[in-house]
């Protein structure tokens, strides 16, 4: 399986990190050996900004490629939660100097990845979800602040990319990213229901 990852998907978002707006979908990928389905994640020594994304994540029920948008929601039928983590020092001189992204974003475990949610359960326009650190809320956003919805972001990457059952798209993070530290407790949830725990080391 492959982790598909869209960036700069939420206005907010863009304008923190002092991005412009994208007028396509922008996607990076990550390898399999970034999924952590566990608890505890090991803070990397490669980085000291470490920073937490929470994001919406579609996982892929139906192979497909050239998926027309109309089409595009019978390629999903969950809905779950992740981290895309990032080293942000990494990421801002690879951009300085013009290079791919790909260590400070897809090392081992930077896609913690938590329970899902049937997509018949929620208004796909409208959830909400959320980022607790050690308690506190630091991020939370909502679907309908997409830039590109859920299925326009499968159409787009499968002009590029053959989609498999398994993948994961983790959908864009809203704002409030920030660095975490060993110690801290990451807990997120969509509408109120807890789906995700990470604890770093
Ligand atoms: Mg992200």
């Amino acid at each position: 399986m492959k982790i598909i990852c869209i960036g700069r998907n939420y206005a907010d978002h863009a304008r923190e990190m002092k991005a412009e707006l994208p007028t396509e979908p922008v996607f990076f990928m990550k390898p399999d050996t970034a999924l952590l389905k566990e608890e505890v994640f090991y803070h990397p020594d490669f980085t000291k900004d470490l920073h937490h994304e929470i994001e919406l994540v579609l996982k892929i029920s139906k192979a497909g490629k050239h998926i027309e948008e109309q089409f595009a929601h019978k390629y999903y039928e969950e809905i779950g939660l992740g981290i895309d983590f990032t080293a942000r020092d990494l990421q801002a001189e690879c951009k300085s100097k013009g290079l791919p992204w790909e260590k400070a974003k897809a090392f081992d475990n930077s896609a913690p990845i938590g329970g899902f949610l049937n997509k018949k359960e929620l208004e796909l326009q409208n959830i909400g979800f959320d980022l607790k650190i050690n308690g506190e809320t630091r991020q939370s956003g909502n679907s309908k602040d997409l830039i590109f919805s859920f299925d326009k972001v499968i159409s787009y990457v499968s002009r590029f990319v053959s989609l498999k059952v398994g993948d994961l798209i983790y959908t864009g993070t809203p704002e409030g990213v920030g660095p975490v530290k060993p110690g801290d407790v990451l807990e997120g949830s969509i509408n109120g229901e807890f789906l995700l725990k990470v604890r770093i080391r």
